[in-house]
C-alpha cells in the first residue's frame, strides 16, 4: 500500500537544529518539544549562558561573538547539524532565514529547511520578481511597472510621469528599510536614481532599481499565511504594524482596526491563492500599504516574523508548530472555514535601548519582574543575571496581550507594562508606557508616520 502523506511525514526528521538566538530560539525550542521533537541549540561565544542551551538536547558553540562568524556561518551551522544528528534546521527570523543559498545548502546536505524552497525565497527576495509574481496572481500592488528601471533618462522620466509624482525609487534587493528614496518632483529624479543605484550596488550587490507611486499616508497592514506541501493554503487574519520608527516596527496588533471584513477578505484570499500559484510552503507574510480603503502589496517575508504572536492569540493557531508540521510534510489540519479570529491582541517589542535616544544599552540585568495574568504572554530568553551583549539586535522580550476588544487589550497592555521591571540596563519601557497613554493611538487607524511625528512633538515639548 502506498504511504499516506501523514505516514511519511513522521519519518522526515525527529531532531531540529535552531539556527538562531534570543527570544525566538527559546520560542522555537518550546514548539519543538511540545511536538515531541529533540532540539539542538547553537550559540556564539557571547551567548554561552543562553537559557535555551540548558534545556536543549544538544548545545554547541559554533563560533565567535560577531554574527558573521557564528549565526551567519553556514558551514559551521551545517557541521553542527551533522555532529548533533539533526534532521532539520529552523532558521528563525533575521540571520539566514531569507537566504536562498542557505536553504539550498541545507537541502543538499540531506536535511529539511524549515521554510519555503530556495526558489520561493529567491523569487520573493527580489522585490521586482516578487511584484511580478503577485501581479500575476491577482494581488493588488503599488502602481508602477514590475520591471527594472532602464538606463535611458527619457524613458525613466516617462515612467515617473505615468505613475505621477511623488514616486519612490527602490532597490530590487533592498531590505531593512534601506535602499529607498522618495522623489517629490521631476527635477530631483535623476539625482535620486544615481544615489539609490550606487547605494544598492554597495549594500545589496545589485544596482537593479524599480519605481512606484509613493503613498503619503498609508498604514502598514500584513496578512499571515500558512501552507502545506499538498496544495493547501490558508490566511490567518491581518495585523497592523504601522507603529514604526525608522521603518522598524515597535508595536503590532491584530486585527488591524477599522477595516471591514468585506474589504480585507478578497485580499486574504488572493494571498492564499498566490501561495498555491508559486508553490509556497510553510509560513509567510504578505506586507501591504493601505490607504483610502485600498491595499497595495509591497513585499513578502518568507519566514516566521517577530510579530507572529498577535496572530497566534487571535486565531488560536500555534504558528511555529504549524510551520514545523508543514516542513515535516503533514497535511494542514485546518481549512479556511476553520479560521476564526477573536478579540484583539497587541505586542510591544521591549528593546535594550535608551528610551530617549534609542541607543543600544548592553550590560547585566540586575532585576527582572515580568507581568502575569489572564491574556498576558511574555516571549523572552532573559532572566535576572542575564548579560545583554552588544553584538546583536536589541530585542530582549516581547510583551503580548489579548482581550475581547481593542480598548480592553490597550488597558491590559498598560497594566502589563506597569508590571514590567528591568534594571541594570536601559529599556524602551518608559517610551512604550507613554505611547499606550496616547489618545490618537487609542482611537486607532494611525498611519506609518504617526510614531515619528509623536516623538518629534514629545521632544519639542
Ligand atoms: P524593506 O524590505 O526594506 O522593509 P519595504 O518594501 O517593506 O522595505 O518598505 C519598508 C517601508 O518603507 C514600508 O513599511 C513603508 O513605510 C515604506 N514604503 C515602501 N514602499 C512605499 C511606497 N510605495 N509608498 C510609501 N511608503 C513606502
Amino acid at each position: 500500500m502506498p504511504e499516506t502523506p501523514e505516514q511519511s511525514a513522521a519519518d522526515r526528521f525527529d531532531t531540529v537544529l535552531i539556527a538562531n538566538r534570543g527570544e525566538i530560539a527559546a520560542r522555537i525550542q518550546r514548539a519543538c518539544r511540545e511536538l515531541g521533537l529533540k532540539t539542538v541549540a547553537i550559540c556564539s561565544e557571547a551567548d554561552r549562558q543562553a537559557p535555551y542551551g540548558k534545556t536543549a538536547d544538544s548545545f554547541l558553540c559554533i563560533g565567535p561573538s560577531t554574527a558573521a562568524k557564528s549565526y551567519l556561518n553556514q558551514d559551521a551551522i551545517l557541521l553542527a547539524a551533522r555532529l548533533a544528528g539533526a534532521g532539520a534546521i529552523h532558521p528563525g527570523y533575521g540571520f539566514l532565514s531569507e537566504n536562498a543559498a542557505f536553504a539550498d545548502a541545507v537541502e543538499k546536505a540531506g536535511l529539511t529547511f524549515i521554510g519555503p524552497t530556495a526558489s520561493s525565497i529567491a523569487t520573493m527576495g527580489d522585490k521586482i520578481s516578487a511584484k511580478r509574481a503577485m501581479m500575476m496572481a491577482g494581488v493588488p500592488c503599488v502602481p508602477g511597472p514590475d520591471t527594472a528601471l532602464p538606463d535611458e533618462p527619457a524613458t525613466i522620466e516617462r515612467i515617473a510621469l505615468e505613475i505621477g509624482y511623488p514616486v519612490i525609487i527602490k532597490a530590487a534587493g533592498g531590505g531593512g528599510g534601506r535602499g529607498m528614496r522618495v522623489v517629490p518632483k521631476a527635477d530631483l529624479l535623476h539625482e535620486a536614481i544615481a544615489l539609490t543605484r550606487e547605494e544598492a550596488r554597495k549594500a545589496f550587490g545589485s544596482p537593479s532599481l524599480y519605481m512606484e507611486k509613493f503613498l503619503e499616508h498609508p498604514r502598514h497592514i500584513e496578512i499571515q499565511v500558512i501552507c502545506d506541501d499538498h496544495g493547501n493554503a490558508v490566511w490567518l487574519g491581518h495585523r497592523d504594524c504601522s507603529m514604526q520608527r525608522r521603518h522598524q516596527k515597535v508595536v503590532e496588533e491584530a486585527p488591524a482596526a477599522g477595516i471591514a471584513p468585506d474589504i480585507i477578505q478578497p485580499v486574504g484570499l488572493a494571498c492564499a491563492e498566490a501561495c498555491l500559484q508559486i508553490g509556497y510552503r510553510g509560513v509567510g507574510t504578505f506586507e501591504f500599504l493601505y490607504e483610502d480603503g485600498a491595499f497595495y502589496f509591497i513585499e513578502m517575508n518568507t519566514r516566521l516574523q517577530v510579530e507572529h504572536p498577535v496572530t497566534e492569540l487571535t486565531s488560536g493557531v500555534d504558528i511555529v508548530q504549524a510551520q514545523i508540521r508543514a516542513a515535516q510534510g503533514h497535511v494542514l489540519d485546518l481549512t479556511q472555514g476553520d479560521v476564526t479570529c477573536e478579540g484583539h491582541s497587541f505586542e510591544c517589542r521591549i528593546n535594550a535601548e535608551d528610551p530617549e535616544t534609542f541607543l543600544p544599552s548592553a550590560g547585566v540585568v540586575t532585576h527582572l519582574a515580568l507581568p502575569a495574568g489572564p491574556g498576558i504572554r511574555v516571549d523572552t530568553h532573559i532572566h535576572a543575571g542575564y548579560k545583554v551583549s552588544p553584538y546583536y539586535d536589541s530585542l530582549i522580550a516581547k510583551l503580548i496581550v489579548h482581550a475581547p476588544t481593542r480598548a480592553e487589550a490597550m488597558a491590559r497592555m498598560r497594566e502589563a507594562l506597569a508590571g514590567t521591571e528591568v534594571e541594570g540596563i536601559s529599556t524602551n519601557i518608559p517610551f512604550l508606557r507613554a505611547l499606550f497613554e496616547d489618545g490618537a493611538f487609542a482611537q486607532g487607524e494611525t498611519d506609518i508616520h504617526y510614531l515619528e511625528q509623536w516623538l518629534k512633538l514629545r521632544r519639542a515639548a
